[in-house]
């Protein structure tokens, strides 16, 4: 076996395991942008995918999933603990996300992140042919690019950070703050979602006394060893790929029939309500629910809008439950929800519809094309893919879309009624704005913001990234 041309290295493999009830287990592809853009690619490379299974202790052999070779990695009840809930999501998670929550930085969690980024890198080292393209995946891997350079310098490595980069003063913070600088700059080639991310991370390598100029990182080959004056130096490039959806295959769901068809019976089930407002988030404390649901309240309050001619439908995905914030986070939602169909409630009419549950892609389309008013406040997010997929889906050039300034999104759906979800008047004088909205202006926001979903796909963002990643590599040229 002579290893694969492209890799991509990723916390997660790109399929569920679906056990049958006579035991047998099965692998089911996961819904997601990153696989469907990255599919067509891995087929025609001969591509191999490390990741996790998601089940703690699991290590089947490496398998074949529709032309992509999956080679899993093995995480213990423990490393999922300490590696996966602990370091990535109740230290890295909240730092990354200007420490809305308090960041826990724990000894035995940076352990277990090291040794777990071990494996993933040497895994990726035997799966790699001579000279091919490793790809790794976000901030739960960020020590194996300089892992991997280690154990194969042929290798051409790549790192695309689907998170926020935050400022150095809140990067500042983290304890292991140098060794995450190193291990990223194990890449030829960095990428994040907004220019603002790339140059938060450019100013932290400044700040920790490496040499920095537009969106390169100068290194000498051999880092902190010899003089760099007898060796080449080595650059490091960083730059912004702002990430997107399969906008045709997520607005072929809305054209279908049935799926229109169970847009209407959403609004009959809701009581044909003039205005349906839309919040559909995983339950994270980053996606500003409690904010909005603040201002919502508000409006109720105040009889700007009031239910049951006006209802809001919030989809909470079941999310990290076991990670301590996110219990807090949602018995505050389940209160504030109470509270308000306490008092603006009728009889057979709640006014906020609140489902912690998991929607198919389906019913989410459905639920797009019969809403409103669209929601989207994060407080700090990444992308936000929520927002482009409403875009996507609204073929009817209907709808309108409130959305975060603090959301990656917003620079490039700037036709978005654009809050600050902090101001709460400002979220409320934006909901009713939007849920007033002249059927020819919502048309002329909602074509603009389409032009660009459609032109900015997935697919377009994965070929670029690939691209400069390999162009990254080769050897610089003097003098340049
Ligand atoms: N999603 C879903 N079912 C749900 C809620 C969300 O399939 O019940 C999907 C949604 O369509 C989107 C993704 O989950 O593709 C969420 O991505 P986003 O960038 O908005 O937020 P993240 O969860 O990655 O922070």
């Amino acid at each position: 076996d002579q290893g694969s041309d492209l890799v991509v290295v990723a916390n997660r493999l790109p399929v569920d395991r679906k056990v049958a009830a006579d035991g047998t287990a099965t692998w089911k592809p996961s819904p997601g942008g990153l696989v469907s853009a990255l599919e067509p690619v891995m087929q025609r490379n001969s591509g191999a995918w490390v990741g996790w299974t998601g089940q703690p202790g699991d290590a089947p052999e490496p398998f074949e999933a529709r032309g992509i070779h999956l080679i899993p990695v093995e995480l213990s009840k423990k490393d999922v603990e300490d590696f996966y809930e602990g370091m990535s999501n109740g230290a890295l998670w909240p730092l990354y996300h200007d420490v809305i929550a308090q960041p826990q930085f724990h000894r035995h969690w940076w352990e277990s992140y090291v040794r777990v980024n071990r494996r993933f890198a040497e895994k990726a080292a035997e799966n790699s042919a001579e000279n091919a393209l490793v790809w790794v995946q976000d901030y739960q891997l960020q020590l194996v690019p300089q892992m991997l350079r280690a154990l194969r310098p042929d290798l051409r490595i790549a790192f695309f950070n689907h998170i926020p980069f935050p400022p150095y003063e809140i990067f500042a913070q983290l304890p292991w703050r140098r060794q995450v600088l190193d291990g990223l700059l194990g890449a030829d080639q960095l990428g994040f979602q907004r220019p603002a991310d790339a140059n938060n991370f450019l100013r932290a390598c400044r700040r920790n006394g490496l040499a920095t100029r537009r969106g390169l990182v100068h290194l000498p080959a051999e880092p902190r060893f010899g003089s760099p004056d007898h060796h080449p130096s080595r650059e490091v490039r960083a730059a912004a790929f702002p990430i997107s959806i399969d906008a045709e295959q997520v607005a072929a769901l809305g054209q279908r029939p049935d799926i229109q068809e169970r847009a209407r019976e959403i609004r009959r089930e809701l009581g044909d309500p003039k205005v349906v407002l839309l919040g559909v988030d995983r339950l994270d404390y980053t996606k500003g629910i409690l904010h909005r649901l603040k201002a919502v309240e508000e409006l109720f309050a105040e009889e700007v809008l009031s239910p049951p001619d006006a209802v809001l439908v919030q989809v909470a995905t079941p999310s990290r439950d076991r990670v301590e914030e996110y219990e807090k986070m949602k018995r505050d939602v389940e209160v504030t929800v109470g509270r308000i169909n306490g008092d603006y409630g009728q009889l057979g009419h709640p006014a906020v519809h609140y489902l912690h549950q998991s929607q198919d892609r389906e019913e989410l389309a459905a639920l797009y094309l019969a809403a409103d008013v669209m929601l989207v406040t994060p407080l700090r997010d990444g992308m936000n893919l929520v927002a482009k997929e409403y875009v996507a889906t609204r073929h009817d050039e209907q709808g309108a879309l409130v959305l975060s300034e603090f959301a990656g999104a917003a620079i490039e759906l700037p036709q978005a009624f654009l809050i600050n979800p902090h101001d709460i008047d400002g979220v409320k004088a934006a909901i009713v704005r939007a849920a007033g909205l002249s059927p020819r202006e919502a048309t002329r926001r909602m074509r603009a913001m389409r032009r660009r979903v459609f032109e900015f796909d997935v697919a377009r963002w994965a070929s670029t990234f690939l691209k400069v990643a390999a162009s990254a590599a080769e050897p610089s040229t003097p003098g340049r």
